[in-house]
């Protein structure tokens, strides 16, 4: 590592990244790691705090960092980061759609139709729509690299996750339909699948007794993940180096899960 933070392979160098949903957990982790790796990255979420903080962190290693808010469920805020990366970086390579939610701890037959509409939107919706904002940046470069994040709640799935499970199996169908459509492009779609991490969103999984005994059980590495355990696989599937990878869906999950 240089003393500007950056790796001194910089396999990113010269490339712009847009991280939804990147001012905490393995959003943040991932924004850090690219920037690290030698790209600009765009940060975002919803709260301007989390924003400036997140950036004056990242900008404070010597990392190359704007932000803005972004609600990802909301077109004008997605309008105002397309703005942003073209008033700032000129362009864009890579877009990583991190950003999830899930209000709710219930069945899916317990959902009501709000619940439902907000998973849907901000889960599956927004990163089709954001992506579709800014492809015609990436489409000027050539080439371009996507990275959507679900969940091995995807594959195998959670009880208490009714509408959340089923809105990260949907993630799958976009990961392979994307891949298809964008492969003429030179555009790579791909999807990591992470298993349980320590951020704020799993806290009522990993902090239940009961999860935790079953949980032990069954992933081999017998821990939960951290932020960082992501990071490095997604700058992987953003490098020249992966670029005959499109349309897979790899799990970190401490363990072994396939679709
Ligand atoms: P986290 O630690 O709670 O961080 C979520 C980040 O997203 C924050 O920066 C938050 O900032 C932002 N955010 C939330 N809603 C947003 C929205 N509508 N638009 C834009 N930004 C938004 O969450 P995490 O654990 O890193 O989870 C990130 C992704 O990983 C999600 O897609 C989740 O489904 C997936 N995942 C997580 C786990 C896990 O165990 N944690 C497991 C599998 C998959 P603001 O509050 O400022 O918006």
């Amino acid at each position: 590592m240089s003393s500007s933070g950056i790796s001194q392979q910089a396999v990113l160098a010269n490339q712009v990244a847009v991280v939804t949903g990147s001012t905490d957990g393995i959003g943040f982790a991932i924004a850090r790691r690219l920037a690290r790796d030698g790209a600009r990255v765009v940060v975002s979420s919803r709260k301007q705090q989390n924003v400036d903080r997140a950036v004056a962190a990242l900008q404070g290693e010597g990392l190359s960092v704007v932000g803005t808010v972004c609600h990802v469920g909301k077109a004008e805020d997605r309008q105002r980061l397309v703005a942003t990366v073209l008033e700032h970086c000129g362009g864009l390579d890579i877009l990583v759609c991190s950003a999830g939610v899930n209000p709710l701890v219930g069945s899916a037959l317990g959902a009501s139709e709000q619940v439902w509409d907000k998973i849907l939107d901000v889960n599956v919706k927004a990163p089709a729509l954001m992506l579709s904002q800014l492809l015609p940046h990436m489409e000027k470069r050539g080439k371009g690299a996507v990275v959507l994040v679900f969940s091995i709640s995807a594959y195998m799935p959670v009880v208490q996750l009714g509408p959340y499970n089923v809105s990260k199996t949907a993630l799958l169908g976009l990961t392979r339909t994307l891949s298809l459509e964008l492969a003429p492009k030179g555009i790579r779609v791909n999807c990591l699948v992470p298993g349980v991490i320590n951020t704020d969103f799993s806290k009522v999984l990993y902090k239940d007794e009961v999860f935790w005994n079953n949980f032990k059980e069954n992933y081999q590495l017998q821990r939960v993940g951290h932020p960082e355990d992501y990071a490095g696989l997604v700058s992987f599937l953003c490098s020249p180096d992966a670029s005959y990878i499109t349309g897979e869906n790899i799990s970190v999950a401490g363990s072994s899960f396939h679709l």
